[in-house]
């Protein structure tokens, strides 16, 4: 059993899901947070037999709900890591995206990475450190067709998280973004149709999506502060090759 919690937004689902049970397979206790109470439950009910778990209902562009939910986690026990796993996304054509669709979409993705990773920040500052894990994209290292407002979020995230490891250094509070490739997640699963999913296969080397858990090997050794204790302003790709790449053979 490790020593303090890990908080996680997003966890409800998909790939902040998938973490949660790694980190209570690594001994943390998981805080989870999620705007979909229902989702929030069942995660909630099938990650209690694993370990420590505590759900929260929020939205993470609400300040005041943030700061609630990290006081309780730290007056719980130490809050040793954080991971920014909410978020939305849109595949729309850059001439066709609305204003609003792009402020939202910057809000959650943004905006709630910021007002999660400062809360937790000031706590962190005040008990010897931690680490703050972004999960961002590969659509905010390249630039991929109909990402006008999701990309620029994602590479926002990126430089966001550049930002908190110089500021947070003198902190001991390390922060490094995960850039994951096509991940089968129930978001990719509403959002990419027949023809998207053959196009990301034959843009990634390794010509398949990876599954949730396979994103979570990274983002375990960058919490922990053993393993990855100089490892601070990374930006990383979890994506089967496709930043890497440049022409690919497609395999008949
Ligand atoms: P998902 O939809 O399965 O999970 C995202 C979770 O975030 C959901 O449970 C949702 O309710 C929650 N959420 C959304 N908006 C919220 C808000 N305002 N407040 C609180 N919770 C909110 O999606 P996923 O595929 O697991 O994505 C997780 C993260 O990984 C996202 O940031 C996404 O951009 C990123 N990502 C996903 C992929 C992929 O291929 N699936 C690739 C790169 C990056």
């Amino acid at each position: 059993m490790r020593e303090g919690f890990v908080a996680i937004t997003g966890g409800a689902s998909g790939i902040g899901f998938a973490i949660a049970e790694a980190c209570l397979a690594k001994g943390w206790g998981v805080a989870i947070a999620d705007q979909n109470a229902g989702a929030l439950d069942a995660a909630e009910r099938q990650l209690a037999p694993q370990g420590s778990v505590d759900g929260t209902t929020l939205d993470v562009t609400d300040e005041v709900a943030i700061e609630a939910w990290i006081d309780r986690i730290a007056a719980a026990g130490r809050l040793v890591g954080v991971v920014t796993a909410a978020g939305i996304a849109a595949d729309v054509p850059f001439l066709d995206t609305p204003a609003d669709r792009f402020r939202r979409i910057h809000d959650v993705n943004v905006l709630g990475t910021f007002l999660v990773c400062r809360t937790a920040a000031r706590v962190m500052r005040a008990t010897g450190g931690g680490s703050l894990v972004t999960i961002a994209s590969v659509a905010g290292l390249r630039g991929s067709k109909g990402r006008a407002a999701y990309g620029s979020s994602k590479a926002a995230v990126i430089n966001l998280t550049q930002v908190m490891a110089v500021d947070l250094a003198r902190y001991s509070i390390r922060a490094n973004a995960v850039c994951p490739g096509p991940v089968d997640t129930p978001l990719v699963r509403t959002m990419h149709d027949a023809a998207t999913r053959k196009a990301w296969i034959d843009h990634v080397p390794q010509r398949r999506y990876a599954e949730p858990r396979e994103i979570t090997g990274l983002v375990t050794f960058l919490l922990d502060e053993e393993a990855s204790s100089f490892v601070t302003g990374q930006a990383i790709a979890v994506d089967g090759g496709f930043a890497a790449a440049g022409l690919t053979a497609l395999e008949t």
